[in-house]
């Protein structure tokens, strides 16, 4: 842990804004230049292609790349449940597929030696929904999954009771398959798991009936997740050991649980900040006066200075959604005060009003005293009066 890491803009050796072609051509170059195939032994070598490839992991996914923008390597330190992004766990498998897809011959390719060993099983992805609030608070949600259990009828060998599984003739139970490629880095050695038994070394030749050969039970079971208060919408929760169990006595994968935050009807939410807008009577906004404001925690009181204008914003200091870092620091709610202008008034009322204006600059006459005191010649005059009389009767 006390290994500096690098940035990982200047780990790919892209400017900050660089767009996602742009980081996947860096990394495709990186990638190409350290690739543990191209430089076999080479430790060195291998960890720049592990360490571009967990930069590339993070700045191709928009999600994780505004964290780590926001935070820094800080974001995925793992211990804060949410975007616990574990980079041990991770796959680069499946990173180097999707680019190197053509070039080796896809799926995972080559990076032999461990085919027999154990295996981590593969991860799981579902998502759940939640409202709001439970995003702002933290909730406990129930999650269904489709999990494979080891088949109790061949205790996981596939093969019929009484039988076992033979050793792989194709590969003489290595479980890998050596050729020779040719590509356009030249001859490369490529290892591959062994078609005929999936890289186990063993085939079965009479099945399992409950299993149908494959060792597993898919059956339906109920999970508990722990949703951490101030997740957003799009975040991820790893749910470590509940995935797809792992082969040659490996761990089983880990289940990621998308969160998708359901719409507040009033507040909105950026970061860790909520916003919403408040209407203020023309009264309050001219003298002053208390208002609620409805805020996650509940409705508070607010003071409104005299003489506010419409689309005031005001500040609630730590009334927004907690960090999911640290459930002691709090976003802000920010409202926009907008002053109602008064409709269907009553006589009194508008009586009233005129009054007021009368009071206030005489805003109702400005017009007609500002005409009348023109000394204008004739002719315009006439034109000043066509006009008024147009406006007045459209
Ligand atoms: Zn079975
Ligand atoms: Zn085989």
């Amino acid at each position: 842990m006390a290994e500096q890491k690098r940035d990982y803009y200047e780990v790919l050796g892209v400017e900050k804004n660089a767009d996602d072609a742009a980081i996947k051509k860096a990394y495709r170059a990186l990638a190409k230049k350290y690739h543990p195939d191209m430089n076999p032994g080479d430790g060195e070598a291998e960890k720049k292609f592990k360490e571009a490839s967990e930069a590339y992991a993070v700045l191709s996914d928009a999600d994780k790349r505004r964290q780590y923008d926001q935070f820094g390597h800080a974001a995925f330190d793992g211990a804060a449940g949410a975007g616990g992004f574990d980079f041990s766990g991770m796959d680069f498998g499946d990173i180097v597929g999707d680019i190197f897809g053509d070039l080796f011959g896809g799926g995972r390719s080559s990076r032999g030696s461990q085919y027999n060993g154990p295996m981590k099983g593969a991860n799981i992805r579902t998502s759940i929904r939640i409202s709001f609030e439970e995003a702002v608070f933290g909730c406990k949600k129930e999650i269904d999954l489709n999990v494979k259990e080891n088949c109790k009828t061949c205790n996981g060998s596939g093969a019929k009771p009484g039988t076992s599984p033979e050793t792989c003739s194709k590969c003489n139970g290595k479980g890998q398959w050596v050729f020779t490629q040719q590509s356009i880095f030249g001859s490369i050695r490529n290892v591959q798991v062994c078609p005929d038994c999936q890289g186990t070394g063993k085939v079965i030749k009479e099945k399992c009936a409950d299993c149908r050969g494959t060792g597993y039970i898919s059956m339906k079971k109920r999970y508990s997740v722990d949703i951490p208060a101030g997740i957003d919408n799009g975040q991820s929760i790893r749910e470590p050991g509940l995935g797809e169990p792992g082969t040659g006595g490996g761990p089983r994968g880990d289940v990621l649980v998308e969160v998708i935050v359901g719409r507040h009807p009033i507040f909105q939410r950026q970061e860790f900040d909520i916003y919403s807008t408040v209407p203020v009577s023309f009264a309050v906004a001219a003298l002053g006066g208390e208002i609620l404001i409805e805020t996650v925690d509940g409705k508070v009181i607010y003071d409104v200075k005299p003489g506010t204008q419409t689309d005031t914003r005001v500040r609630l200091r730590g009334k927004g959604v907690p960090s999911w870092r640290d459930k002691n620091v709090r976003g802000d709610h920010y409202v926009t005060l907008v002053v109602q202008v008064p409709d269907k008034l009553k006589p009194e009322a508008k009586e009233l009003l005129r009054q007021f204006d009368e009071l206030s600059g005489d805003t109702l006459k400005a017009v007609k005293a500002a005409t009348e005191s023109e000394q204008p010649s004739g002719e315009t005059k006439e034109g000043a009066k066509e006009s008024k009389k147009k406006k007045f009767w459209k």
